[in-house]
This record gives C-alpha cells, structure tokens and sequence, in this order.
C-alpha cells in the first residue's frame, strides 16, 4: 500500500495551514497493522515543515516520526525537492542539521544523510544559492552538501529505482510552467508522477504551476488520483492555478481531483460547494491512500 499524507495543505503565505508539503509512505501490509512504514518518501519541506512534522508526529499513527519528544528526522530517508521556493526547502537547514548533529547513523557512527532527489540544477542551486549561507561551515572545515545529505540528480521523466518504493512504486518528476523568466519551463520547477508497477495506474501530484492542460492534462485524464495546487484569491494569478481554470478540466478528472496549496480563505464558505466539482481540498494530517 502507498499512502499520502499532507503535513500542511497552505499556500506559501498561509497562516491557518502549514505550507504544502507531503509525505509518501510504503507499507508492505498497511498502517492498521504496521507501527511504522517500510519505506518514505517526503515531498518538499518549506519553512512551516519542522513545525508541521511535530504537529503530525503528535498525530496516532505517526510516533515512529519522533524520538524522545523531538523530530526523529531519521525516519524520513528520502526527500524530493520540487523547486526553491521557501515553501518547499525552508525547512532543509533545521532536517540537515539535526541529522549531522543530533543523530547517528548505526553503520557509520556518523551524522544520518538522508537521500535527497532533484533535477541537477535544483540541488545545485539549492546548495549555493539557499543552504550553503547556514550549513556551509562545520568545526574545523568548511562543508557541502554531500556532508547532509545524499543527492541524488532526478531528471525529468526518468524512474530512479533508488527513488522507487518497496520495489513496487515508481516516482519521476515532470516539469511544470510555475515561474517563467523569460520563457515556459526556464526556472526549473516539477511535479511528481507516482506508478504503481502492479497495476500501471498513476497518481499525480502538480507542484507549483500555472495552469497547464496541454503540459499535464493527459496525466491528469489517465491518473486514478490527481492532487493539484490551487489559488483562491487572486484571478488572474501569473504563477499558480486559479479554480476558474481548474474548473475547465473535465468533469470526470476534476471529481479524482484534490486541492492544495490554498489560502487561508477555503472555508470562508465562497468554496463551500468545492465537493461538487472536486473531490474537495485535500485535508493536512489524513493519509490519502493512493494505491491498496
Ligand atoms: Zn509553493
Ligand atoms: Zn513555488
């Protein structure tokens, strides 16, 4: 079984929700009957993720996400990066740091590294231009990225099996038209196609993009499930998907549709007919299972 489960389901402003950020968990049987998953995967990790983690872990179901009262990072292996935006890697500095810090790797006696997957120049980028200003220095020397983390360079469409789950869920990255320098695609930014083996079916799961049926549409049509990111409150939005536009994808695709990365407005009641046309906003805390 592969479950979802939103730490936070809030636009990158958001007060009332933590930021959007998601944790995959495989399970060779299923939570009911398991303590802790056999493999996890965290999609993106923003500013409110620490926050939000120690929300979850509080949350019957996910103990094995703490240790002693704190965060037990460890229990997060795998991390996928989506794109820079604060909301998305905030909270890299706090997991990376407290894994070199606080906890040790049995094998090695050394700092945990937990595996961390992204297109080439997003890990490139994120080392020089975000965490190298708070982690490039350790006692003694000066430190990279490899000291934290193992990176591991996910390119577009292609199936990592080191980024797969229990030999059964296959993750690939796609690219999605969030921010445009100067032309579609310029600043890279994904969203994550997750296969299950068994059955060939697909959940996708949109990232940060403006609207984009000719780019994702086919993958949302074939999807079982589909979580999509969603702005509320600004029509016209350049960057994001607003719901007048989500609106225009078929019926049948928007009723396997989930929202997320909302504002803090969802339940002002203006949405309160969201179920009729989706399958709703995706809810923090819940675990969505993608595939039995
Ligand atoms: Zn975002
Ligand atoms: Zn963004």
């Amino acid at each position: 079984m592969l479950t979802l489960t939103f730490l936070g389901v809030g636009s990158a402003f958001a007060k009332r929700n933590y930021q959007s950020n998601a944790l995959l968990e495989a399970w060779a049987d299923s939570p009911e009957r398991q303590e802790a998953p056999d493999d996890v995967l965290l999609i993106d990790f923003g500013t409110t993720g620490p926050i939000a983690l120690y929300s979850l872990m509080h949350v019957p179901g996910f103990s094995y996400l703490s240790c002693d009262g704190a965060i037990y990072y460890p229990a997060v292996s795998k991390i996928l990066i989506t794109h820079l935006h604060s909301d998305h890697i905030g909270g890299l500095e706090e997991l990376a740091a407290m894994n070199r810090h606080r906890y040790r790797c049995q094998q090695s006696n050394e700092g945990v590294r937990a595996s961390l997957f992204g297109s080439a120049r997003v890990l490139d980028d994120l080392w020089h231009h975000s965490l190298r200003g708070g982690l490039g220095a350790v006692d003694g020397r000066t430190a990279q990225l490899s000291d934290y983390f193992v990176p591991v360079v996910l390119e577009p469409g292609v199936v990592s099996d080191r980024a797969g789950m229990l030999d059964r869920f296959d993750i690939s990255m796609f690219p999605t038209d969030h921010i445009r320098i100067s032309e579609r695609f310029d600043w890279p930014t994904f969203g994550v196609l997750i296969t299950d083996r068994q059955t060939q079916e697909t959940v996708l799961y949109s990232g940060d993009t403006r609207f984009d049926p000719d780019g994702i549409g086919a993958m949302m049509a074939s999807a079982s499930i589909s979580f999509h990111e969603v702005a509320l409150d600004q029509e016209p939005n350049p960057v994001h998907t607003t719901l007048a536009e989500l609106r225009m994808l078929p019926q049948e695709v928007r009723q396997r549709t989930w929202l997320y990365h909302f504002g803090d407005n969802w339940n002002s009641g203006a949405f309160d007919d969201i179920g009729e046309s989706f399958a709703g906003f995706a809810q923090p805390r819940v675990r969505y299972v993608l595939f039995e």
